[in-house]
C-alpha cells in the first residue's frame, strides 16, 4: 500500500465525484440503477466503497463491508430507506478479503440470496476461514524465519494466525461461479467479468459497456498501490509477475474512458494512466531492490526499495509479503541469487 514520491507529487487522475461522496448510511446514484455506498472500516483504509445494482425487482450487491452488527444494521436501513425495500437477489464478491466478503454469508442467509464469486476466491476464502487459532503450521513458521523475522514477529504471527474466519460471516456451502470474460445480465444490461491476479488469486472486476463503468474492487485503486504479497500458503509464488501481466491485460481489454469505481478512495477517470503508473511503480521497485542487493539482504531488509513511508507494526506483514513478491520476481528474471544460512534465513544478492 505504498505510494512513490512521484505519485505524491503529481496525481494525473481525474475525480469527478469528490463532492458526491455518500455519508455513512446514505447512497449516491452514480449511474442509472447503480448506487455508491461507503461503509466505514477501521484502520488506514477508513472505508470501503460497495455497490448496489438494480436487478429487476431486487438488488445485486457488489462487495459487502466488514462483518459487524453496525454494518448489518446499515445494510437493513439502506435497503429500506434508499433502495425501495427490494430484496437482495445476489451478492457478488470481487475477492476473498474480509472487507469485501465480510457480510456475504449474512446477506445470503438474510435474503436467501446467492453468493457469486470466482472459484479460486471462493475456495481460498473457505480454506482460510477453516483455519483456527490452534492450527499454526510449522511450515508457516519456517517461512517467516526464512524471510528474517525476529522472535517477536514469529510470535506475533502465531498470535494472529487463524483469525480470518472469526472476522467474516460464514459463507454458504455453495456459490455461483464467475469466470473471466463471462457476460452477465443485470437489469437488462450486459456486464462483463474481467479477472485480475496478484493482489488475490482470481479477482473479479465488472464492467458495463453501456454505462461505461468499471467496478474495479482492489485490482485498480487510484492513490494507493494494492498489496501484492507472497504468503506461506504458496511460498514459491510469483504474484508480482501475475500482477504486472494483469495490469497490462486490463489496459489491453478495457477502454480508456471508463469511470472506475474502486473499493477504496474515489471514483476516477484515466484508467490506462493508472494501470501504467502501477506497472512503473513496481518496475522502479525492482530496480531499487537490485541496487540494494549489491550486499546480501534478507526480505525484511529491503523495505526502502519499495516503500517510501516508514513500515510500522500494522504494515510489517504486508511489507514483508510485498518485498518477497519483488524478490521472487527478480529471482525469476535472473537479477538476484539466493543463499540460505545455517539458521534457515534466506539472503539475496545481485546475480
Ligand atoms: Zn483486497
Amino acid at each position: 500500500m505504498a505510494k512513490s514520491l512521484r505519485e505524491k507529487l503529481v496525481d494525473p487522475l481525474v475525480y469527478p465525484l469528490v463532492d458526491s461522496i455518500p455519508a455513512s448510511g446514505e447512497v449516491f446514484e452514480i449511474a442509472d440503477g447503480v448506487w455508491w455506498i461507503r461503509q466505514p472500516m477501521p484502520g488506514r483504509l477508513d472505508h470501503i466503497n460497495v455497490w448496489a445494482l438494480r436487478d429487476g425487482d431486487g438488488i445485486t450487491i457488489v462487495d459487502t463491508g466488514i462483518n459487524t452488527q453496525q454494518l448489518q444494521d446499515c445494510w437493513e436501513m439502506i435497503l429500506e430507506k434508499h433502495l425501495g425495500n427490494r430484496p437482495v437477489n445476489r451478492v457478488i464478491c470481487t475477492h476473498l478479503h474480509g472487507d469485501h466478503t465480510g457480510l456475504a454469508g449474512w446477506l445470503a442467509r438474510r435474503f436467501d440470496a446467492e453468493v457469486w464469486m470466482s472459484r479460486e476466491e471462493f475456495l481460498m476464502c473457505r480454506v482460510m476461514a477453516a483455519d483456527g487459532p490452534a492450527d499454526v503450521p510449522e511450515d508457516a513458521i519456517r517461512f517467516y524465519r526464512r524471510v528474517g523475522f525476529s522472535k517477536k514477529w514469529v510470535e506475533n504471527y502465531r498470535s494472529r494466525f487463524g483469525s480470518f474466519g472469526s472476522k467474516i460471516s460464514q459463507l454458504p456451502a455453495g456459490y455461483r461461479r464467475l469466470t473471466d470474460e463471462e457476460r452477465l445480465e443485470i437489469d437488462g444490461r450486459e456486464w462483463r467479468v474481467v479477472v485480475g491476479r496478484g493482489h488475490s488469486p482470481e479477482h473479479v472486476c465488472l464492467t458495463c459497456p453501456e454505462l461505461k463503468i468499471l467496478i474495479s474492487g482492489d485490482q485498480v485503486l487510484p492513490r494507493i498501490t494494492p498489496n501484492v504479497s507472497v504468503n506461506p500458503s504458496e511460498p514459491h509464488a510469483n504474484p508480482l509477475k501475475e500482477w504486472l501481466i494483469s495490469c497490462a491485460h486490463l489496459r489491453d481489454v478495457l477502454p480508456a474512458d471508463l469511470l472506475v469505481l474502486p473499493a477504496h478512495q474515489d471514483p476516477f477517470h484515466r484508467l490506462h494512466d493508472r494501470l501504467s503508473a502501477l506497472i512503473d511503480f513496481h518496475e522502479t521497485g525492482i530496480e531499487k531492490l537490485h541496487e540494494m542487493c549489491a550486499e546480501p539482504r534478507r526480505a525484511v531488509d529491503v523495505f526502502p526499495a519499495i516503500f517510501s513511508s516508514e513500515i510500522n507494526d500494522y504494515t510489517y506483514f504486508l511489507a514483508t509479503g510485498e518485498s518477497l513478491a519483488h524478490i521472487h520476481y527478480a529471482l525469476d528474471q535472473g537479477l538476484l541469487t539466493q543463499d540460505e544460512d545455517a539458521d534457515g534465513v534466506a539472503w539475496f544478492t545481485q546475480a
